[in-house]
């Protein structure tokens, strides 16, 4: 998906504030033949782990509300990987699996200053990277 600078700094300010748990939330997309994300709506680990995360699922139902109030769609659940690399850990695949179509984005500070921000689509327990282009603001 296209996403813009801006919201991308977003996801790593979140990610480093939440350092060294993971940090999650979603982002909405304008839809459309290349859908852009508009909009980072946080969410809270309820598991406050530096090697999983957990999302209230009435917070996530009430985000998916807001994004829907803003005709827009639920694009993308991000969350960090503190200690490891940016792929899909096997809880992530499980978790996925509920998501279909939902981009799954993580954003991996294991590399010290440098934030490495990469998105799959996972299908079935199959993992796929897609491109995260920048969006003009
Ligand atoms: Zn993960």
């Amino acid at each position: 998906m296209l996403i813009a600078r801006a919201l991308l700094d977003e996801l790593i300010a979140h990610a480093r504030e939440e350092a060294p748990n993971e940090c999650c939330g979603v982002l909405a997309v304008e839809p459309g033949p290349q859908p852009r994300a508009v909009r980072v709506h946080r969410a809270v680990n309820t598991a406050a782990s530096p090697l999983r995360f957990e999302v209230d699922g009435r917070e996530l139902l009430r985000a998916i509300d807001l994004i829907e109030q803003d005709r827009c769609e639920l694009g993308a659940i991000y969350h960090s990987h503190t200690r490891t690399a940016p792929y899909p850990s096997q809880t992530d695949i499980n978790f996925a699996a509920n998501w279909p179509g939902v981009e799954w984005i993580i954003v991996g500070l294991a590399g010290g200053e440098t934030a490495e921000v990469r998105s799959y689509l996972i299908d079935g327990g199959q993992v796929r990277e897609v491109p995260i282009e920048g969006a003009a603001e």
